[in-house]
């Protein structure tokens, strides 16, 4: 299989399907990157607090694949009572390269913009010193709105690189995408699949599914795939990894797609980011 890549707004390349980890404890954690990694996904998405950098690390040392041939990403949390500092931000980024093992990650981002706090300005500078180090290819953010991503772009002078959002057949985010295209900045799914529950049994998506000979899930993530967004369904199950992947052989109709876009239901599986402190 050839992963398509999105070519961020820094020039950098990121594959367009790359493999989830949250909710995989750290000891499954290598088992299940090692399973991806095998099958040829290259790009892992990871987090401080999925408590899994450390099992995702030894699944990426022991691959023998090329460090550039990897795509890896974690985020930061941002969760400290106090409004963060540089130092903070510094220490948590460090933290987080240790754990992976790597001395520099492809893409890192501010895992929730936690607006209360009204300091995702101050981090978002720190990310722009981080990248002009080199030690993350790429920054961007998950979780921002456009009222966010105006402030980092107008008072930091710097655009993210992806926006990774809660997006699905069921949460569309046809307006936040639209906005992340019009200013450059690569949207990428989290729940892809919408967590494995109604949107997979939705009747919908099976007769899609059914008419290619593919399973519901291949349906959504061929659906993220031609709407141009960056996607990272997860699994620990092998057949479910290597079927996941396996979606590169067929292509949703405009009226498929269409069809799809019609499931909207305004309903969020997390919280709303305005919201989360
Ligand atoms: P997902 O939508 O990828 O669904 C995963 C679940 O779907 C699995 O646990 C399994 O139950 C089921 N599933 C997977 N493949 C299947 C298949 N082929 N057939 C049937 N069922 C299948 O959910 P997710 O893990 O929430 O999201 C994917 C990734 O997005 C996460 O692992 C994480 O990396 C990222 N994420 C980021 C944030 C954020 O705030 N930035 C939040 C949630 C998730």
């Amino acid at each position: 299989h050839i992963v398509p890549s999105i070519t961020l707004n820094n020039g950098v390349a990121m594959p367009q399907l790359g493999f989830g980890v949250w909710q995989v404890p750290d000891a499954g954690a290598t088992a299940a990157v090692s399973e991806a990694l095998e099958v040829g996904y290259r790009s892992i998405d990871t987090a401080e607090i999925y408590e899994n950098e450390r099992g995702t690390g030894r699944a990426l040392a022991s691959s023998g694949i090329a460090r550039e041939d990897l795509f890896v990403t974690t985020k930061l949390w941002n969760t400290a009572k106090q409004a963060w500092d540089r130092d903070a931000v510094l220490r948590a980024f460090d933290a987080s390269l240790e754990r992976l093992g790597l001395d520099y990650v492809d893409l890192y981002l501010i895992h929730w913009p936690r607006a209360l706090r009204d300091d995702y300005v101050t981090i978002w500078r720190v990310f722009g010193e981080i990248a002009q180090s080199g030690r993350a290819r790429a920054v961007g953010v998950s979780n921002f709105k456009p009222q966010n991503l105006e402030r980092l772009i107008e008072e930091a002078g710097l655009t993210p690189a992806v926006n990774q959002i809660e997006l699905h057949p069921y949460f569309q985010q046809a307006e936040l995408r639209a906005f992340d295209q019009r200013h450059g900045i690569a949207t990428e799914s989290w729940s892809p699949l919408g967590q494995g529950k109604d949107v997979l049994a939705d009747e919908t998506i099976g007769a899609i599914a059914a008419a290619h000979g593919v399973t519901p899930a291949q349906a959504v993530i061929r659906w993220h795939l031609q709407l141009g967004n960056i996607v990272i369904p997860k699994s620990v199950t092998p057949a479910r990894i290597k079927e996941n992947f396996d979606v590169f052989d067929f292509e949703l109709s405009p009226e498929e797609m269409a069809a799809i876009a019609g499931l909207e239901t305004g309903k969020r599986l997390g919280p709303d980011p305005d919201d989360f402190d």
